[in-house]
């Protein structure tokens, strides 16, 4: 390993990944650091797999702008390279005139934010596209899709390593300092602990992003980056007849996630999820107890399903930076020049929509530095 590169990443999820093969087109020496034996393995492998449209997030913050740019950017991905993906499209159903109020609230926030294609829909319409759903009204967005996580993930990891990124796997980031207009990053693997310094750090550390930051000396209550981790299980469907969809169907929103939802996996198996529970620890056990509660919130919108077609499948953990109980906060992807540390950009709190916002973090990130080194 050389002791000193121009780039370093800390972290191969979703979004280092994206910026290591945005940035390897870059004349520059990248180094991603990943604790894991590969890439992938947390956030990144437990999520819903949506392409999502953009319309949950309030207007201009980085949540909309990155999701609606990331799902045409990810489309564009997944054409050019062969990544396994279907643009289904997405139901958000209301089950009374409470609910119809909350999803005409989202159609109009997607189309301030620029969502393409959305529609309300009247019951009878509901009816034809997807006979066995029971709502009253119902938001219709078109361009939702499902993606092959893993063949995304291996598409960046391959465009990276083709433009000489090196990836250093089971090595975690234990320190960086700054020093002489440079960073020294600490990292410990099996044979101890070294060192390399670098110009630019991007800390792409996910559920970890916060301690990462912290280890640069950045006071977590004070910059407002403290992490909450939030709990989100899956229960698969056993298909059966009557509970079939051809879309994602989603209820309207509740406040740490967007509800527990209907989704179809690339091969077209059904699956539930998922729900929030704000947690301490990171585990990814599924409670196999959450199945009366899961069941009692999908019945009310696809009636036919009954407790036993539940089966417990999986867990992800969001790293949120809104504790239980707060209002929306954005991402921080940022250059922290202001805090004295120019050339480190944080990105904390990448909760959904991340996988689809992805390609165009990654743009994002390549903009920030191209300033900074300007
Ligand atoms: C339940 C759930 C459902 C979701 N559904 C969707 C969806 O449908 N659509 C969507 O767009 N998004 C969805 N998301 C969000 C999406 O999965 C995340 O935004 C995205 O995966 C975050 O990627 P990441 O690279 O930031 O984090 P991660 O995938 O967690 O990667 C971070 C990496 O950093 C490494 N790391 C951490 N600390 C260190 C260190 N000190 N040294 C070296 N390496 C380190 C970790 O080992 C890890 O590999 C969902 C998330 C959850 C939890």
């Amino acid at each position: 390993m050389p002791a000193e590169v121009d780039v370093i990443i800390i972290g191969a999820g979703v979004v280092g990944l994206a910026i290591a093969a945005e940035l390897s087109r870059a004349d520059k020496t990248v180094f991603v650091f990943e604790k894991n034996r590969t890439f992938g393995l947390e956030t990144s492998s437990h999520n819903s797999e949506v392409i999502h449209a953009g319309m949950y997030y309030p207007e201009n913050s980085l949540k909309a702008k990155l999701c609606i740019n990331g799902n045409s950017l990810l489309y564009e991905l997944c054409d050019k390279f062969n990544i396994n993906h279907k643009q289904l499209g997405k139901l958000i159903v209301a089950a009374d005139d409470a609910e119809t109020k909350e999803v005409e609230r989202l159609y109009y926030q997607g189309l301030k934010n620029g969502v393409s294609g959305l529609q309300m829909l009247a019951r009878e319409e509901i009816q034809r596209l997807e006979p066995n759903v029971k709502a009253v009204a119902a938001l219709l967005s078109p361009s939702t899709g499902v993606v092959d996580s893993y063949n995304l993930l291996r598409c960046y990891y391959g465009r990276a390593k083709e433009n000489a990124v090196e990836f250093v796997f089971n090595t975690a980031v234990i320190g960086i300092v700054r020093s002489g207009g440079h960073y020294k990053v600490s990292i410990k693997d099996s044979e101890g602990i070294s060192s390399v310094t670098a110009n630019v750090v991007i800390n792409a550390a996910g559920l970890f992003s916060d301690k990462v930051a912290q280890l640069a000396g950045i006071d977590l209550e004070k910059a407002g980056y403290k992490l909450h981790y939030c709990k989100g299980e899956y229960f698969s469907l056993n298909p059966k007849v009557g509970c079939s969809v051809y879309r994602l169907v989603y209820p309207v929103p509740e406040q740490a996630g967007v509800g527990v939802h209907v989704t179809l996996s690339i091969d077209g198996s059904m699956r539930l999820g998922p729900d929030t529970k704000y947690v301490d620890m990171i585990d990814y056990a599924v409670d196999e107890s959450a199945g009366e509660e899961f069941y009692q919130a999908v019945r009310r919108y696809l009636p036919s399903v009954e407790l036993d077609d539940l089966v417990p499948d999986f867990a992800g953990v969001r790293p949120k930076l809104q504790g239980p109980g707060e209002g929306f906060r954005d991402y921080v992807i940022r250059d922290e020049t202001e805090k004295g540390l120019p050339g480190l950009i944080n990105l904390i709190g990448i909760e959904s929509p991340g996988l689809t916002a992805s390609p165009a973090i990654a743009k994002y990130v390549a903009e920030i530095i191209a300033e900074i080194l300007n």
